[in-house]
């Protein structure tokens, strides 16, 4: 089989409304913007599609394909997904490619690959499970009082475990994570995430809030440049960190963060982290050291990677509204189910031109009773 088409779509993709909104000093989002669609097609029939969804990418990834990656895969066997991997990582040491452009070649050779197999894309990576719980990921609410009020609304819509984004305030922060485990008892599971607000001062006096309430991880506590940073704070608190959700370098990069010591669970995703094939170099990278590696974001690559990845713990599913809404597939008590086939697909919401309607999902379709 060979490829004989590359074309990229630049896709209007409608911001949300409210927009997220993460820590202080972080703008909210998404605003609207184009995404962007690869879509690869072969001598066979066979196509594959792949979705870099944040606002603004179009624009970049359409440049790259019409200056590289068209020249680069026409011609080029779409089942040799190992070499064309290693390829993109040759093109990046010249071209520098956006962190969420690297793995969306890969990603659409993954989709592809189902497309032939009539499968979906986590069967034929090596299918684990068909459900997995959900963990809901809060945006960043107003006041102390509102998040344990969404906190009590997700419990009510079945989530079994909740990870906070908050303000990036150390004292607000550790103050809203113990008023938020007395809030829910001492057995739920919850989580916090940082999204690399702090220096070593701050993330230590955050981390001991974390560690005494008991939580199950602390993520992204710093920018993830500096991996002695993370080794030093692992050292100095009890709570289990989760690290390398977007530093470069895939799993070579992660590897560092294990060999450092600091590493209980790592962060992987088809878009930070090189497509299906680096995020699952990554998993079985974390799963020789008895680590778990963790899903990054509410994605339909993300539902894939959690029945295909063994040692994961949840599907990241976003809770940015109040009053909360249960995302889409989702089922009362929790649970998110295996998507179903063939290859993966486009998300829905977005405004498709008529060539890609075909490839859009419904993720209500996989939900589980
Ligand atoms: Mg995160």
């Amino acid at each position: 089989m060979r490829i004989t088409s590359v074309e990229s779509f630049s896709v209007f993709s409608p911001g949300a409304r409210p927009q997220f909104a993460w820590r202080e000093g972080l703008p909210g989002g998404p605003d609207d913007g184009y995404a962007s669609v690869l879509l690869i097609k072969t001598d066979e029939g066979v196509e594959g599609v792949a979705i870099a969804p944040r606002p603004g990418s179009g624009p970049v990834v359409s440049d790259l394909v019409e200056r590289v990656l068209r020249d680069e895969l026409v011609g080029a066997d779409p089942l040799q997904r190992e070499w064309l991997w290693h390829r993109m990582w040759e093109l990046d040491r010249v071209y520098e490619f956006p962190i969420n452009v690297l793995g969306l070649v890969d990603t659409a050779l993954w989709d592809l690959a189902g497309r032939l197999y009539n499968a979906p894309t986590w069967e034929v990576l090596g299918g684990y499970r068909q459900e997995i719980e959900a963990c809901a990921s809060t945006s960043t609410f107003s006041t102390l009082e509102e998040y344990l009020d969404v906190a009590t609304q997700c419990i009510e819509l079945g989530y079994p475990a909740i990870k906070v984004h908050a303000w990036g305030d150390a004292r607000k922060d550790a103050a809203l994570c113990r008023a938020l485990r007395e809030h829910v008892g001492d057995e739920y599971p919850l989580m916090y995430d940082g999204s690399a607000g702090f220096d070593l001062v701050d993330a230590i006096y955050v981390g001991e809030a974390l560690s005494e309430a008991n939580y199950l991880w602390y993520e992204e506590p710093m920018r993830e440049f500096n991996i002695t940073a993370y080794k030093w704070l692992a050292q100095r608190v009890r709570v289990p960190l989760n690290v390398a959700e977007t530093s470069d370098g895939v799993h070579m990069n992660t590897a560092d963060f294990i060999q450092s010591g600091c590493a209980t669970f790592v962060r992987t995703s088809t878009e930070l982290r090189g497509g299906f094939t680096g995020a699952m170099r990554i998993a079985h990278l974390a799963d020789a050291f008895r680590l778990r590696a963790e899903p990054h974001g509410n994605t339909i690559y993300a539902r894939h990677l959690c029945m295909a990845i063994p040692n994961c713990t949840y599907y990241e599913s976003l809770v940015t509204s109040n009053p909360a809404k249960r995302e889409v597939g989702i089922n009362a008590k929790g649970i998110v189910g295996a998507p179903r086939g063939p290859g993966v697909g486009l998300p829905p919401g977005l405004h498709y031109p008529p060539e890609l309607e075909s490839y859009v999902v419904d993720l209500a379709g996989s939900a589980v009773p």
